[in-house]
């Protein structure tokens, strides 16, 4: 069974000396848990300062998104070759509020993702992390829109192999798939836990048919939306969950910590 893993998401929140004050709490907090693995996912400007506060601790560090182009006129973007260069260790791709139908007004508002992001660039975004030896963790999750309509295993499935297209079995030994139904990030509306385990073992299953049973079953498989103190014991104990991908909860070190305990 793999190693439990807790990521933060800390979105576009902090300044570099919050995020600094909040690493350092945090990696006093967890210094006596070792048995989990956490990452925590700062804004670009705060990479390197978060960088040299979790060296020597078991806390890496991740980026919440990467361009799949190594460099050149692209205005505003970070290449996977950049953050290699700084030692990030994970990546966020896929996220909801990346991927999107920006511009088609007919679909809801609440359900637009802000940069356009598809399955097509997830793809190349994975492509471009592992070929600089970052850990991609690819989120997934239906909209409610979805989910009411009963296409949610079709929606995940889609995302799943549209993200996982020309990857070798070799390369998924350390990946990592959060599952985030769109209807739960942010909302403090969490997905029934035995719902997030039946989805969470339903993207394992789909990585296998892609893949092997083997390297499906070393993928750590993630929830996220609205994981907080209050429920993350009641989640990460169901079967098929491997952690949590924590959004809001990850800006405070005693609650985050409490969740990172909850996997341990
Ligand atoms: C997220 O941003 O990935 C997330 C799950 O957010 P929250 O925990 O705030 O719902």
């Amino acid at each position: 069974m793999p190693t439990k893993l807790v990521v933060g998401n800390w979105k576009m929140n902090l300044s570099v000396a919050q995020a600094s004050a909040l690493v350092t709490a945090l990696t006093d907090d967890l210094s006596a848990r070792p048995n989990v693995d956490v990452v925590v996912c700062p804004p670009y400007l705060s990479i390197p300062r978060v960088k040299e506060l979790t060296r020597n601790t078991h806390v890496k560090v991740g980026a919440q998104d990467v361009f799949w182009v190594e460099e050149g006129a692209f205005t505003g973007q970070v290449s996977s070759k950049m953050l290699h260069d700084q030692c990030v260790d994970y990546c966020l791709v896929g996220h909801s509020e990346t991927r999107g139908k920006f511009g088609k007004l007919e679909v809801p508002e609440s359900t637009i993702g802000f940069f356009a992001e598809t399955d097509e660039t997830v793809n190349l975004k994975i492509k471009a992390l592992l070929y600089y030896g970052l850990v991609p963790i690819l989120c997934v999750g239906e909209t409610l829109a979805e989910r009411e309509a009963g296409r949610t295993e079709a929606v995940i499935e889609t995302q799943v192999k549209g993200a996982l297209e020309g990857v070798e079995s070799a390369e998924l030994y350390s990946f990592v798939v959060a599952y985030e139904p769109v209807w739960a990030i942010g909302t403090g509306q969490t997905c029934e836990s035995e719902e997030a385990g039946r989805v969470c073992r339903f993207v394992r299953s789909t990585i296998a048919s892609v893949s092997s049973d083997d390297a499906a079953a070393s993928v750590r498989v993630l929830y996220g939306g609205s994981v907080k103190p209050t429920n993350s014991d009641e989640l990460f104990a169901q079967d098929g969950i491997d952690g949590g991908l924590v959004g809001g909860a990850s800006l405070e070190a005693d609650g985050f910590a409490r969740i990172v305990l909850s996997a341990s």
